[in-house]
């Protein structure tokens, strides 16, 4: 097998199941909604990949956006962050899912610098770039978990936060261990 081989998620043996009862044309349209989902991951050279693996099967590229990039150690804030978008994004299932989203600081509030709910950019897998994610989560558990962000350090005006929103059902006490990504 090509890539780094992580123990397989529970989400990848349902996909397996699915795919090997669906028709020919009903496989088109789940690997379709897998990848929109988030349960599966697709490349920037379009291969279609399963979950447990880190680089593409077709052309060996490593997973885009599978890792944090944030200036302080938040330590359990930056999972409550993470879990809250988990949560956004399960509410959510219309949208595409994205790999990562991107924080920029506001400095529209009098109490100073700040992370911004809006203006996000949400990275997709299979695109060296990022795009605009039209919602604003304001009044949402992830707003409130940037809060807490902001009083553990106030972020400077130029800094940038990203943060990888995990697949579905990946988090959670049951998931903690079993879907962590652990090198082999
Ligand atoms: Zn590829």
């Amino acid at each position: 097998m090509i890539g780094t081989a992580i123990q397989r998620s529970s989400a990848t043996d349902v996909i397996d199941h699915l795919m090997s009862a669906a028709f020919r044309s009903q496989q088109a349209a789940l690997t379709d909604l897998a990848q929109h989902t988030g349960l599966l991951w697709r490349c920037f050279c379009t291969q279609i990949n399963k979950l447990h693996l880190q680089a593409c099967e077709r052309c060996e590229k490593p997973r885009r956006w599978t890792e944090d990039d944030t200036p302080e150690n938040y330590g359990p804030l930056l999972e409550d962050l993470r879990e809250a978008l988990a949560e956004w994004f399960d509410d959510r299932p219309k949208l595409r899912r994205p790999a990562a989203i991107g924080f920029r600081v506001t400095t529209e509030w009098d109490d100073g610098p700040a992370w911004a709910t809006w203006d996000t950019t949400a990275y997709f897998t299979d695109s060296p770039n990022g795009q605009e994610y039209p919602e604003d989560f304001e009044r949402s558990s992830v707003a409130h978990a940037l809060a807490e962000l902001d009083d553990f350090a106030q972020p400077q005006t130029h800094e940038t936060l990203r943060v990888v929103v995990p697949p579905p059902f990946a988090t959670g006490p049951a998931a903690a261990t079993a879907e962590q990504p652990t090198r082999a």
